[in-house]
């Protein structure tokens, strides 16, 4: 009898190092499988405690994820297979599918968060009804769950205790070998993409009411087009990210052997303006066109062929990071992601109300008057990135300065970043706003950490035009226009309350600012 498997790619759009996908091919057939689940993209409610309404998605990771199935669907069709596509809800699509094919089974990559799971427990219940079995796979992570020295519930809750242990005693596997795929079963309409407007939809109705409070960038409901390319995409960008496991193998190449830079990684990855501070491998990674596995290889390689020192170490360090915040996730579930966190901290009172909600709007918008807090959400909101060291900023901003609950925050770079994965989005949020898994205090002055990483206000010039000839004449007075004298704004064009927001906070009774 003719053994039939579907292969249901979700954060794993990939060929090479894919578990589900090497498991999938023992079969005599096989149907490779995407669904574009509305669930994803449309409007949500957070639930939990103190609920909101938000956007799942903006047109950043739509197109990135567009991007990516487009590139996946490439792959293999050079190989001689395809991959239909179906837009609609997973559970339904996926026993149609298997219905349609006579699939015996269906592997899948399994997912630590909640969501995920949720909807991975949907299909598991609508395939059994139909008496197809389900095969899950662990894909995501540098280190394999089976190999964490003390299971998923022996996690060190602090970084430092969990880094020794899988350094210590776990290993990071081989990465799995790309297989032939076998032939496709019988004739299946194979479907088109669905375009980023069919995806993130016009809201209306209820829909639209829903969301009327969820801040929208100007022009974030703009699609100029349905894949990246140097005509759209935003020329202040540090990369042009486009999706799919073709350029993602690209970027790492680039990024460790032709552009040499993992070698400094350690002293650059604090940087904010171009492209090779750090690796940005971290749109392909979320989205699994690039297994961390693949690129711990590509380290020890490297090391071997050209160097190793603290800066190879590091880019290892920060993937342990990812794995750490995905554990986590496994770890605490849906605690993760309450207003009090892993600590069930209830001690601290998270501001929600009208006032709440006008300075939400304004640093979602990067109006808040602090140039580089305003900076670095103008980037996020242009391209669907933002450093590192600007993230850990606009965060403690928001949630520690602010007082704003710090779920309406990550909600909004869930929806905003190209590069958004719920374990190290809602992990590090909750970091900063010392909800998390470190008791120390995770706030951050904004005006020391601005002038220190941008002390020639460089960045702030870039994504803040306004106080670009300010930032030309005095830095300095870029990061702080409202210590600067009147001559010197004057001579800049800056009239502040006109020109560029006052600041929003008083700089000089922020708690933490200026103790340095
Ligand atoms: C508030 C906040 C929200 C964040 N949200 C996300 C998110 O949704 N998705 C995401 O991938 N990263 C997130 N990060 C982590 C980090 O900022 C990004 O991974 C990093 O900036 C991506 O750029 P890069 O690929 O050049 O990183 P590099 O510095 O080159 O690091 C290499 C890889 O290590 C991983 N990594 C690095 N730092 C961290 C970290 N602190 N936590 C977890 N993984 C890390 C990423 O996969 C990254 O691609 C967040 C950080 C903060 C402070």
């Amino acid at each position: 009898m003719t053994d039939t498997a579907i292969c249901w790619f979700r954060t794993d759009l990939r060929l090479h190092d894919n578990p589900t996908l090497a498991a999938a091919a023992d079969a005599d057939e096989l149907l490779p499988v995407y669904v574009f689940d509305p669930y994803w993209f449309g409007a949500a409610d957070y639930g939990g405690p103190a609920s909101f309404t938000y956007r799942k998605c903006g047109t950043h990771r739509a197109r990135f994820l567009r991007e990516s199935v487009a590139d996946l669907r490439a792959s293999l069709r050079e190989r001689g297979s395809d991959l239909v596509v179906r837009d609609g809800d997973a559970a339904t699509a996926l026993s149609t599918l298997a219905d349609a094919v006579g699939a015996d089974t269906v592997h899948l990559a399994t997912h630590p968060a909640p969501e995920e799971r949720a909807i991975e427990r949907r299909v598991r219940d609508a395939l059994a009804d139909d008496g197809v079995a389900v095969e899950t796979h662990w894909t995501h992570t540098l280190h394999h769950v089976d190999d964490l020295p003390s299971g998923v519930e022996g996690v060190d809750d602090t970084f430092t205790p969990f880094k020794q242990s899988v350094e210590n005693d776990s290993r990071v596997r081989e990465t799995v070998a790309e297989p032939s795929p076998p032939s496709l079963p019988g004739p299946v309409d194979v479907g088109d993409l669905p375009t980023i407007t069919d995806l993130l939809g016009a809201a209306d109705g209820d829909e639209r009411e829903r969301l009327d409070r969820w801040p929208e960038p100007d022009g974030a409901d703009r699609v100029e087009a349905e894949t990246t390319d140097d005509e759209t995409a935003d020329d202040r960008a540090v990369l042009l990210f486009v999706g799919g496991e073709t350029r993602a193998l690209e970027r790492l190449a680039e990024y460790v052997w032709e552009r040499d830079r993992l070698r400094e990684y350690k002293e650059t990855r604090n940087g904010l303006l171009g492209a090779d501070y750090s690796s940005k491998l971290s749109p392909w990674l979320a989205a699994g066109c690039l297994s961390p596995r693949r690129v711990y290889e590509e380290v020890e390689r490297y090391e071997a062929e050209r160097v190793a020192n603290d800066s190879t170490y590091w880019l290892v360090f920060e993937l342990r990071w990812r794995d750490f915040f995905a554990f986590q996730t496994a770890k605490h579930g849906a605690t993760l992601f309450r207003p009090g966190g892993i600590r069930g901290r209830d001690d601290l009172q998270w501001r929600r109300n009208e006032g709440a909600e006008a300075d939400f709007r304004a640093w979602a918008r990067g109006e808040t008057g602090i140039p580089f807090v305003d900076a670095n959400v103008r980037e996020l909101n242009a391209t669907g990135y933002m450093s590192n060291r600007g993230r850990q900023n606009v965060a403690s901003f928001l949630a520690n300065d602010l007082g704003v609950d710090w779920r309406w925050g990550a909600a909004y770079f869930e929806t905003r970043l190209a590069d958004h994965d719920p374990g190290s989005n809602y992990g590090n949020w909750a970091y900063v706003a010392g909800v998390g898994n470190d008791s120390r205090d995770r706030s951050f002055d904004v005006l020391w950490q601005a002038h220190n990483y941008d002390a020639d206000a460089e960045y702030v010039a870039h994504w803040v035009p306004e106080l670009a000839s300010l930032a030309a004449a005095d830095p300095d007075a870029a990061h702080e226009p409202w210590a600067a004298d009147e001559a010197t704004l004057a001579d800049a064009g800056v009239t502040l309350g006109e020109t560029y927001p006052e600041p929003m906070v008083d700089p000089d009774a922020v708690d933490g600012w200026g103790e340095d």
